[in-house]
């Protein structure tokens, strides 16, 4: 049960809140109008959206060229059917126009536009006795940091939440803990904050706060929690906690951390790719385009020759060049990461209904995973343009393009991808991996 962007409910209308908000404290955003949001989403529309922009009434004189639809039907064979916003031919919502701006922001109004456009990037999930407020990192200024604090938006977050969050949502069951584990929410959230605070550990590098969350999560994996509960179990979290920082000093010596498995690359490779694809309602969907994804998961896994360009801001390089030492990651990634990585946690953006239904355990490799996603796509963005090392932009672009499919990308739900999750941290080569694309 996420409540955000891509499936605001207003059939759910909550008119009286019976829920707080616990707001990311360390983000700050406000829109700076790149546009890329309305360029790459999938604007999906309620009855009252759909009624209030038919009677706006669009004509070519607007700039929405004669005969191009604005709405676009989905679903509806044997299920519940729904629309969604149509887009131009070049991906981009059929609103923007050529100076990358709103029309219906422009004639009407903010408050005219779809309701999942004032929301972004904004996402709202059950957190126990309250709602977690996640932001998503698909927008540009939410990975700089741009902006007033998220807390001083209070206020315009708290008008959202009561549009899309249903008034039962305390009721909403907690997710698994691992397969068959379920705990109940009040010996479940203790175990996000610790997650949370390993994370925060102003003392080591991002790379040791992710080697501590794998130990952690690891020994969590391991134990058995029906004699457990209350406070044992909250004492229980802090313990291999510390273990893990025991474990992972400021002085663990990274170069003596083993490469990566051959099939573990391989399966990396194929995921990274599927990070690195930015699905638009533009892309040929035809039997010819499945055809060519279908070859380029074959060229991903087999990793010879060059990586096949997923979207356009790639070259096709040689896979070799986004194996070697990349040098120092620059001074900024430390911060963007860190933050990344708390905001999904503390916004509970990270298992159970937010993402595709995982336990914990799960979620957390998922989210470990991410960090040689984005540095094996920031490589991939530096090669393309004839570089060696990393700028801080390529890690911006590179945590957006991440982020677009993380949690939203229907595909990243399967049975494949999810086991190819599983299958790495069997491995044990989700660590190998962050220290590898890490150098
Ligand atoms: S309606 Fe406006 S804000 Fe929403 S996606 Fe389209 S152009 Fe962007």
């Amino acid at each position: 049960m996420g409540f955000s962007t891509l499936n605001p409910q207003p059939s759910t209308l909550n008119p009286v809140s019976h829920f707080s908000l616990e707001l990311p404290t360390i983000q700050n955003w406000n829109c700076h109008s790149c546009s890329e949001c309305c360029k790459q989403h999938g604007i999906f529309v309620s009855e009252d959206d759909k009624a209030r922009i038919e009677q706006q009434e669009w004509t070519a004189e607007d700039g929405v060229p004669e005969g191009q639809p604005i709405f676009v039907k989905e679903g509806g064979l044997l299920g519940k059917s729904w629309y969604r916003l149509a887009h131009q031919p070049d991906g981009s919502c059929v609103f923007l126009d050529q100076t990358g701006l709103c029309r219906v922001h422009a004639k009407y109004g903010e408050p005219a536009k779809p309701l999942a456009c004032r929301i972004y990037p904004y996402a709202f999930h059950p957190a126990g006795s309250k709602v977690a407020v996640s932001v998503r990192f698909s927008c540009p200024s939410v990975v700089q940091n741009l902006g007033q604090p998220v807390t001083d938006n209070r206020k315009e977050i708290r008008g959202y939440a009561n549009q899309v969050v249903p008034a039962n949502v305390r009721d909403a069951e907690p997710p698994e803990l691992t397969p068959g584990t379920r705990l109940d929410w009040s010996d479940l959230m203790p175990a996000v904050e610790v997650l949370d605070s390993l994370l925060a550990a102003d003392d080591v590098p991002v790379l040791i706060k992710l080697l501590r969350v794998l130990y952690w999560v690891g020994l969590i994996d391991q134990s058995k929690f029906d004699k457990l509960s209350g406070d044992r179990l909250a004492e229980f979290w802090n313990i291999i906690a510390q273990a893990s920082t025991e474990a992972f000093g400021p002085e663990t010596p990274l170069s003596e951390i083993a490469q990566p498995s051959r099939i573990g690359r391989s399966q990396f490779r194929l995921l990274a790719g599927q990070y690195a694809r930015k699905d638009t309602y533009a892309d040929d969907r035809s039997l010819r385009g499945r055809w060519r994804l279908l070859q380029m998961a074959l060229t991903l896994t087999r990793g010879r020759g060059t990586v096949p360009a997923v979207q356009d801001c790639f070259r096709e390089v040689p896979f070799d060049k986004l194996e070697q030492p990349f040098g120092n990651l620059p001074a900024e990634a430390e911060e963007m990461f860190t933050r990344y990585f708390r905001v999904k946690v503390q916004g509970m953006h990270f298992f159970g209904r937010p993402y595709y239904g995982v336990p914990f355990v799960e979620g957390v490799h998922s989210l470990v995973l991410v960090y040689p996603v984005v540095l094996w796509i920031a490589r991939w963005l530096a090669a393309s343009d004839d570089r060696t090392s990393l700028s801080k932009d390529d890690i911006v672009k590179a945590i957006t393009i991440a982020d677009h499919n993380h949690g939203y990308s229907p595909a990243f739900g399967t049975w494949g991808f999810r086991r190819r999750v599983r299958n790495l941290a069997q491995l044990g080569d989700i660590a190998k991996l962050c220290a590898w694309y890490g150098r």
